[in-house]
């Protein structure tokens, strides 16, 4: 292998070297020295933003030629499903919502889901498939956000129309405007009453949710979650939002993903799920995923079939990690197994470091109380 300054690698990548330190950081490898990388690690670097290393030997010279994966001539960028999280505050209904989409296959053909459970559901309508993440939604959607990760174009904030606005809807749509998804608004158990509906589009204008009809460009959507009115009028909402953002990935590239949930399978041993972001994730590919890594064996996708290939915005399960990740984590295809599981043992260290060091201090901290 070779060795190459930071400032030239950000020179290659065309960002600058601040750019590169960042992502050295993020990735905990603090114990570069001299601001001199070998190449794997340099590797690494650009794989993780998003560059395609391709390995020349000139002159008996190797080089690394870095590719934007986003301008990358194999690249086959198209549009992908919109994902959404249901939000809103305790018994408003966000559960039954939910439920209720997944399971009208039965009773109205146009539209039906998909029921194992993954932690996201792919609803199939027939102007297009939407993907539901069906997490407990606060804070899986906390817990996703403070890892960085953001796996939410649209936001179902749902209110019951008896209750109206209450802390947890405001709370939600302050998750909203933080991560800038926007908000198509649920008014359920409209089979109950609908005379609130305008209170609660007057209550929302102080939080800047302006509705159409006042002149701004929030979607209302009465529904009952019990009867199933409206929710035609909700998934048809969530696919027009999707078309004014226009979400495009790539399809060919190297996969990146984002954890939804993690766990202990008897016969798998750890099962993740994840949503892809962009390109697509193969079987065998290599990734490094928060601390853990591996190579994947086998990818299912929700309905529990094996695949050898997923793309952008579908939900699968995916085994052959070395453990759990959490939820939000991001998953990175890398091409150099050897340097992910540097990585994943680099960062369990730091993590541990971190805990022994919060546990000494509290032990001080007792100490100082007990004396
Ligand atoms: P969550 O806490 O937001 O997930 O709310 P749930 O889905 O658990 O619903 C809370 C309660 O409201 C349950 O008893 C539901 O049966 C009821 N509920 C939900 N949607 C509707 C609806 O559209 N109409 C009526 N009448 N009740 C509903
Ligand atoms: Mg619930």
């Amino acid at each position: 292998g070779f060795l190459i300054t930071i400032s030239e690698l950000a020179n290659r990548m065309s960002v600058k070297k601040n750019k590169v330190v960042e992502i050295i950081t993020q990735l905990e490898l603090n114990n570069i020295s001299n601001d001199i990388l070998d190449q794997e690690t340099a590797q690494l670097i650009s794989e993780e933003m998003g560059y395609k290393v391709i390995l020349h030997l000139d002159n008996k010279t190797e080089f690394l030629l870095l590719k934007n994966r986003n301008i990358n001539h194999i690249q086959k960028i198209l549009p992908r499903a919109p994902i959404v999280t249901i939000m809103g505050h305790v018994d408003h209904g966000k559960t039954s919502l939910l439920d209720k989409i997944c399971s009208t296959k039965v009773v109205n053909q146009e539209f039906g889901g998909i029921t194992q459970h993954i932690g996201a559901y792919s609803v199939f309508t027939k102007n297009g498939k939407i993907i539901f993440i069906d997490t407990p939604g606060h804070s899986a959607f906390t817990a996703m956000r403070a890892r960085g990760a953001q796996i939410t174009d649209i936001i179902i904030l749902v209110i019951a129309v008896d209750d109206g606005v209450m802390p947890q809807t405001i709370e939600a749509i302050k998750h909203a405007f933080l991560a800038k998804v926007p908000i198509i608004v649920a008014i359920n158990k409209i089979d109950k009453s609908e005379n609130n509906i305008n209170h609660i589009k007057k209550d929302l204008l102080k939080y800047e949710i302006i509705s159409e009809d006042f002149g701004g460009e929030t979607m209302f959507i009465p529904v009952s979650a019990k009867t199933g009115k409206g929710l035609k009028n909700l998934l048809q909402a969530i696919l027009l939002q999707a078309e004014m953002l226009e979400l495009k990935s790539d399809y060919e590239g190297m996969a990146t993903g984002v954890v939804i949930e993690s766990f202990l399978d008897k016969g798998y041993g750890p099962t993740v799920s994840i949503i892809i972001l962009e390109g697509c994730l193969k079987k065998g590919d290599v990734c490094i995923c928060g601390m853990e890594y591996g190579k994947i064996r086998v990818i299912h996708n929700e309905n529990r079939q094996e695949i050898t290939k997923a793309s952008p915005s579908m939900p699968v399960l995916i085994y052959g990690l070395s453990g759990l990740p959490r939820t939000g984590e991001k998953l990175i295809v890398v091409k150099n197994e050897k340097k992910a599981r540097e990585v994943s043992i680099y960062r369990k260290f730091k993590l541990r470091e971190k805990e022994f060091l919060s546990k000494k201090q509290k032990n001080i901290e007792n100490l100082f109380q007990n004396l």
